[in-house]
């Protein structure tokens, strides 16, 4: 692979062909709620392709649930990042009907998975069908994609309704040491950090000129559109081809704070200087296991609404199409290299791939110290936010990074190397091939 040279190829071909040799016979499982959006899906496209790639069967299972299903579910995922989310309850009822759809999902996958073969489940939602499978004779992996840096009353609620279901868990991965719960100090526990890939639609280069092309198919850029319309909402037109623009790229999510980013910037950014904001995510139809997305979006779009006809000159909102992963991937990768800075300013992150895939694309990040993105910037490759709900630091900050270019392209250059020593997917697929060879051998 020309992007990582010979010695780090030899160690992915070494690694690869220990897993193959530990899986003869044998299948290797995904399951996950959602096969677009969010940095789940992202990584399983990555993670299945090359692992058929290099001789494994792998298959990847979507679960099949109910809405209500996916409001217990978020309600875990707030809890498990030390948020309410809202009001419900995580109590009988909720784990009644939570156990009741695993069951019907569980009764058909346990005819098609064989004994011996690997299942890795993801996140709270797939959790449930551990102790079916190991009924199965499958060996069972948990793989935990968030979690919170401190343990609070939230925590321990969604961690109380989910640990009955991961005792029969062959292994536990988390994304970071902090989020593993004191419950599981004594499990199988292993850490491995997510990663990008540079030769997906999402990250590998881009011709500028296809850029813009893809620029203008948003309609964040001037220029014919095809049919199909523009995806930026509320009316607004394009920005100016020579406009600098900050992005956020995120699932329409309370934790991800578009409002917060689009009033930091409308108040503390907006009149300073001559950047514009875009806040990107996917469309709200496109991703069925997030009941708050469209939620999310709509208070979005009243925040933008209420803005000073000024400040919303200044910001454009953006529902990128899902229909085509493919295509969504290219907006995506467009938009990140095409932005003179790039935020992610979340209140609490399992990693956010997206950060690591703007410093791929050499692009400058300002992101908020929390979860995973405090293992992804290192001092001189970005800067971290301490206090994340702090709009006037989010705007000081964005306002003095736009003012200093040399130093917008240092920090992208040293992004850059840092996300190509640490966070590119041979080194994911190496601790992957470790974990399943160590699992088969149980
Ligand atoms: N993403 C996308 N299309 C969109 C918005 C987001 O493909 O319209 C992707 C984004 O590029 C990233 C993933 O969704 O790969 C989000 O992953 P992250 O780890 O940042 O956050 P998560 O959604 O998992 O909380």
């Amino acid at each position: 692979m020309r992007v990582l040279g010979a010695t780090r190829s030899a160690r992915l071909r070494e690694a690869a062909e220990g897993a193959r040799r530990a899986l003869v016979g044998r299948r290797l499982w995904h399951i996950s709620s959602t096969a677009a959006g969010g940095g789940v899906a992202e990584m399983l496209h990555l993670l299945v392709g090359y692992v058929n790639d290099a001789g494994i069967d792998t298959r990847w299972v979507v679960i099949d649930a109910d809405a209500q299903f996916f409001a217990i579910t978020k309600r875990l995922h707030n809890r498990l990042h030390g948020v309410p989310g809202d009001a419900g309850e995580l109590g009988g009822d909720e784990g009644s009907h939570y156990r009741s759809i695993l069951e019907s999902n569980a009764a058909v996958l346990v005819r098609r998975v064989e004994p011996g073969d690997i299942v890795i489940l993801h996140d709270p939602q797939t959790a449930g069908l551990a102790s079916h499978l190991v009924g199965r004779g499958a060996r069972v992996v948990w793989r935990c994609h968030i979690g919170a840096d401190l343990p609070n009353a939230h925590t321990r609620e969604a961690w109380n309704f989910l640990l009955p279901h991961l005792a029969e868990c062959q292994a536990i991965v988390f994304s970071r040491a902090a989020f593993v719960p004191p419950e599981l100090s004594s499990a199988d526990v292993w850490i491995i950090e997510p990663s990008i890939d540079p030769l997906s639609p999402k990250n590998h280069s881009l011709a500028p000129d296809r850029v813009t092309d893809l620029l203008v198919r948003i309609g964040l850029l001037p220029g014919e559109r095809p049919v199909s319309g523009t995806a930026v909402l509320g009316g607004a037109g394009p920005f100016s081809p020579g406009d600098r623009i900050v992005v956020q790229v995120s699932r329409w999510d309370h934790l991800k704070d578009m409002i917060g980013v689009l009033q930091g910037f409308a108040e503390h950014v907006v009149g300073h200087n001559d950047a514009r904001l875009a806040l990107v995510g996917p469309s709200v139809d496109g991703v069925v296991d997030d009941p708050e997305g469209s939620q999310v979006l709509a208070e979005c779009l009243a925040a933008w609404e209420a803005l000073p006809e000024r400040a919303r000159a200044g910001v454009r909102l953006v529902a990128l199409p899902m229909d085509d992963v493919v295509t969504n991937a290219l907006m995506v990768n467009a938009t990140q290299r095409h932005a003179s800075l790039v935020v992610q300013k979340s209140l609490q992150e399992g990693f956010g791939l997206t950060v690591s895939e703007a410093m791929w694309k050499s692009r400058p990040v300002v992101a908020s110290a929390v979860g995973g993105i405090i293992d992804q910037v290192p001092p001189d490759a970005g800067v971290l936010l301490d206090d994340p709900r702090d709009l006037d630091l989010f705007g000081r900050t964005v306002r003095s990074l736009l003012e200093r270019p040399d130093e917008l392209v240092a920090l992208g250059r040293r992004g850059r190397q840092h996300v190509r020593d640490h966070f590119l997917s041979d080194r994911h697929l190496i601790d992957y091939a470790r974990l399943v060879e160590h699992v088969s051998q149980q």
